[in-house]
């Protein structure tokens, strides 16, 4: 039985649902509220011409799982993933520096993470900067056949048989709480009102003149700073940059503070980490990450409401994990099910 699916999110666990039920011969159509692929593997081009690429999101991620490590491979091969190799050094909180040996290889991509959503997504339908605004269960007492509406701001709806939702757990239950009166979703929605979330501030900043680190990415124990990724290790159009991250304690603390504000007491706090040179960045750009990362994960591969009618089901970076991984994971085993389930 071939269907519409409508997938809600092109993060990486939206985009692995969406190419597996494509090529069990199912029509998907993604629909994106932001400009560009891969959520939180995402890419900022900065500095003078925007010349710079930044990953201001996921810096690096690991591959334990034989199916992660098949797209790790595909994605190698075709020169889209790099081993982020160098050194790592930890800062403790009287200052000093050790290296550490991670314990698994760090994967990026060197033309941006970015470039890892384009190509899992580069067979679908993507329609981007289309924030769906709410679902519609069409029910059998109406003449049409039971399918979604999916409704935008824009006052236009699609219809679809399916519906893969993959937005982050909070945007999720946003959704699933509009059709709450219409189907059988409380209890989806009382689950994922459970998920927590950390919150960060990325500082992006770019130097010139100055001698960069010689360090990949300093992790600090600091109230302030967590992680600073030293993007010039990545690649040449990383020159002379950095992607600093907060803490969750400090996002949470200042979500709502000026934003110069924050900024100021992030460049006081590198300053002290690597010296009065860090303080005086050529240009700088504050993002802040309202779901950075879960938890608490669920205990499931996916959640989803069973039966062949109007299929519905969630994915995510939220579900048996929190990384990259397990969002990955979660949108295959949810493609792969449905691609089963919805076999001819
Ligand atoms: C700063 C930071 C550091 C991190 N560090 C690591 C790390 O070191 N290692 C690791 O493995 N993981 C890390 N993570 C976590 C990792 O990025 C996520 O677990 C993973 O990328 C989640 O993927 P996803 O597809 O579930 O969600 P997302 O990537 O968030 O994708 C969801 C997509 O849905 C879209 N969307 C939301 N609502 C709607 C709507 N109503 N309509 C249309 N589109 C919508 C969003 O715009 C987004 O593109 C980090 C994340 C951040 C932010």
């Amino acid at each position: 039985m071939n269907m519409k699916i409508a997938v809600i999110g092109a993060g990486i666990s939206g985009l692995a649902a969406g190419r597996e039920l494509v090529k069990a011969g199912h029509e998907v159509v993604v629909f994106e509220k932001s400009g560009g692929y891969g959520g939180r593997l995402a890419t900022r081009y900065a500095g003078k011409g925007n010349e710079q690429k930044l990953d201001h999101g996921v810096p690096y991620f690991t591959a334990t799982s034989d199916e992660f490590k098949e797209l790790v491979a595909e994605l190698t091969s075709k020169g889209i993933l790099s081993t982020w190799s160098g050194t790592f050094v930890h800062r403790n909180e009287s200052g000093e520096i050790s290296e550490v040996t991670p314990d698994s290889e760090y994967y990026f991509a060197k033309e941006g993470m970015n470039s890892i959503g384009k190509y899992i997504g580069r067979n679908l339908d993507i329609r981007l900067n289309e924030k769906v605004g709410g679902l519609t269960h069409i029910g059998e007492n109406r003449r049409k056949k039971k399918s979604w509406m999916l409704n935008f701001p824009t006052a236009l709806t699609e219809s679809a048989d399916a519906v893969v939702i993959s937005a982050p757990a909070r945007q999720a239950y946003a959704l699933l709480n509009t059709t709450i009166d219409e189907i059988e979703t409380l209890k989806m929605v009382r689950e994922i009102d459970e998920v927590e979330y950390e919150s960060q501030f990325t500082l992006l900043t770019g130097y010139s003149g100055v001698q960069m680190p010689d360090w990949n990415a300093l992790e600090c124990d600091d109230d302030i700073i967590e992680w600073i990724s030293n993007e010039s290790t990545k690649r040449e159009s990383g020159k002379n940059t950095l992607v600093i991250h907060t803490t969750s304690e400090f996002a949470k603390m200042n979500m709502n503070s000026d934003r110069q504000k924050v900024e100021d007491l992030i460049a006081d706090r590198l300053i002290t980490i690597l010296g009065g040179w860090a303080g005086l960045p050529e240009w700088q750009q504050l993002h802040f990450w309202r779901y950075s990362r879960v938890k608490n994960p669920l205990p499931h591969d996916f959640m989803e409401i069973r039966g062949n009618d109007t299929p519905l089901a969630l994915v995510g970076g939220y579900i048996n994990g929190n990384t990259v991984e397990s969002a990955y994971l979660s949108g295959l085993k949810l493609g792969k099910h449905w691609a089963e389930q919805f076999a001819d």
